[in-house]
């Protein structure tokens, strides 16, 4: 079939009752996605059901990092940094706008730090196999300050700063779903499975009151927080295995934290935390508590907000950051495996495949970082099901959709072809699409409106949201404002001044009627509002 739109989406549930399908996944997180692109590669006849929107959970909700594995070296785990710094690697050749090297700043505050931890990134550029031009390197107090002027200079010693990539999360899930999609997967959002019984599944059409039946030799449950549930609806009793710990993100005007690279800093139960800047804002992240039950937005509290708050008054000088300084936040669910006794922060990222009494695998745990390599794994155990395994897996040798040479070869070039952008804007752009920006550029070439900028969202031009509308299979203006374009968590005004722009084109495109526009209106407000209303 090929590409995402409405149409496609249309065509995908027309053809799901009667496709002889090896493999259905439960889920279009960043794990279903990989699984299905991984399979659909492989040339497995593949679906992918998702029942909100593909990264409407954890995978639109994470610190967004890449990880080149430094932080597993603190935990002495050598294979997991092997494993971290060379999918960074591949993600980085399949998908180069969507991992940008960032300098990660870590303030040390004595000489006995510094020194380990130049011994320690020492280790780590040689067991990670680091290029030249991304090795660690110390700086002493002078240069700290030089380099992050806003740096608290009291007790300063100096910085271990190293190279991490920046990622935008939901536009990887949505540029491996493509890539699902263009190797003949068929892929639906918001579509719930609601049943599973043995290998049919019943999926529920959250727009069109339908569901359908579809039936496959392997169903792949990749449900993020939800897998137990959609155990449970697959006849497991019983036997819970995730448990949830919630992270929480901050967003400041950059002016409020100005800084030109990310920072690490230490919050009061000692765990890092980051601040990081991006498109005119910084956010400051994470959290790390237990949480009880699966949620899609999951609130921020007062005291998980000072947590971060605190973290960033420690470190920096200044006109001490206040909740009233907060513009907007997200909050995600990790998806960890159940270990009794521990601490939410030690309860291990690993991943771990389980396979039911009916047959259903479900997959949990796990990070963006590594999800390719967690793909395969999935995918050469369906093989093994299916007495195919002689497929080799070709995720690691095929671009990402945007990954692929274009006309424009990066941000600058994008620069000069759309001058009204700025240079800002065209980073931004650039790192969301990489060299699918051609479509943008030969949707404005077709009709110069579609270069106009969208009012009130400052550096997003019409051709974006048409994009996303139709080609992106954006459904709903939470789709288009919080996964397509990250207005919500990036835009200084949580992407509520273009809303109503946003929406006239929506309903112009999906044929919305003024009571469903204003629904939708009333939605996202609600939602934003929600994000910044601390509990
Ligand atoms: P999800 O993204 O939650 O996907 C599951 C999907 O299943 C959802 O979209 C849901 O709607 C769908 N679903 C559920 N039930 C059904 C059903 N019945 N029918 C159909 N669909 C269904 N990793 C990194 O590598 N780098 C980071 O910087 C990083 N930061 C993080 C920060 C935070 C705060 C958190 C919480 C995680 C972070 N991670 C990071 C980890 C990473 O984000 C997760 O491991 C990953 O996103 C999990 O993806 P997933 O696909 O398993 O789950």
């Amino acid at each position: 079939m090929g590409g995402l739109s409405p149409a496609t989406r249309e065509a995908g549930f027309a053809a799901l009752p009667h496709a002889d399908l090896d493999l259905l996944v439960v889920g279009g997180g960043i794990t279903g996605a990989g699984i299905a692109r991984d399979a659909a590669l492989r040339g497995l006849s593949v679906a992918l059901v998702e029942a909100v929107d593909f990264a409407a959970g954890t995978s639109s909700r994470s610190s967004k990092l890449i990880h080149g594995g430094v932080r597993y070296l603190q935990q002495g785990d050598v294979a997991l940094v092997r494993e971290a710094a060379s999918e960074r690697a591949v993600l980085r050749r399949l998908a180069p706008h969507l991992t940008q090297p960032i300098l990660m700043v870590m303030p040390t505050y004595g000489r006995a730090t510094q020194m380990k931890l130049q011994a320690g990134l020492w280790a780590f550029d040689k067991i990670a196999s680091v290029g030249r031009d991304e090795r660690h390197e110390m700086w002493d107090r002078a240069a700290a300050l030089r380099e992050v002027p806003s740096l608290a200079p009291d007790r300063l010693f100096g910085a271990a700063v190293f190279v991490e990539y920046l990622t935008d999360d939901a536009r990887l899930v949505l540029a491996t779903v493509r890539g699902a999609a263009d190797a003949g997967a068929i892929c639906v959002n918001h579509a719930e499975v609601t049943a599973i019984d043995g290998g049919r599944v019943t999926i529920c059409d959250a727009f069109g009151e339908r569901s359908v039946q579809a039936s496959a030799r392997v169903v792949v449950n990749a449900g993020g927080p939800w897998v137990d549930q959609v155990r449970q609806r697959a006849g497991t009793r019983g036997t819970q295995r995730l448990q949830l710990t919630k992270g929480i993100h901050l967003v400041v005007d950059h002016a409020r934290l100005p800084i030109a690279h990310s920072v690490v800093m230490t919050a009061r139960d000692k765990r890092s935390v980051f601040a990081i800047p991006r498109d005119g804002i910084t956010y400051l992240g994470t959290t790390d508590t237990l949480s009880p039950s699966p949620e899609l937005h999951p609130g921020v509290t007062r005291d998980d907000a000072d947590y971060l708050l605190e973290a960033a008054n420690r470190t920096f000088a200044g006109r001490p950051l206040e909740r009233a300084d907060v513009l907007g936040a997200w909050a995600g669910l990790r998806p960890l495996l159940a270990e009794e006794g521990k601490a939410p922060s030690e309860i291990s990222r690993k991943d771990e495949i389980m396979t039911d009494p009916s047959g259903l695998v479900s997959i949990a745990g796990g990070k963006l970082t590594t999800y390719r390599k967690m793909a395969r794994r999935i995918v050469d155990l369906v093989c093994e099901k299916l007495g195919k395994r002689d497929l080799r897996s070709r995720s690691r040798d095929v671009p990402l959709p945007g990954g692929e040479p274009g006309s424009v070869a990066d941000a600058a070039a994008l620069a000069a072809r759309l001058p009204a952008l700025g240079r800002e804007g065209a980073e931004r752009l650039w790192r969301l699409h990489g060299s699918g920006c051609d479509a943008l550029l030969a949707r404005i070439a077709a009709d110069p409106r579609a270069g106009e900028p969208i009012p009130g969202l400052p550096g997003v031009l019409r051709a974006e949201i048409e994009h996303a509308l139709d080609a992106e299979l954006a459904l709903t203006l939470e789709d288009v404002l919080e996964r397509r374009t990250r207005a919500l968590l990036f835009d200084r005004r949580q992407g509520l001044d273009g809303v109503e722009a946003v929406a006239a084109i929506a309903a112009d495109r999906l044929g919305w009627n003024a009571a469903r526009t204003a629904a939708e209106i009333d939605g996202y407000r609600r939602l934003a509002d929600g994000l910044r209303s601390f509990r």
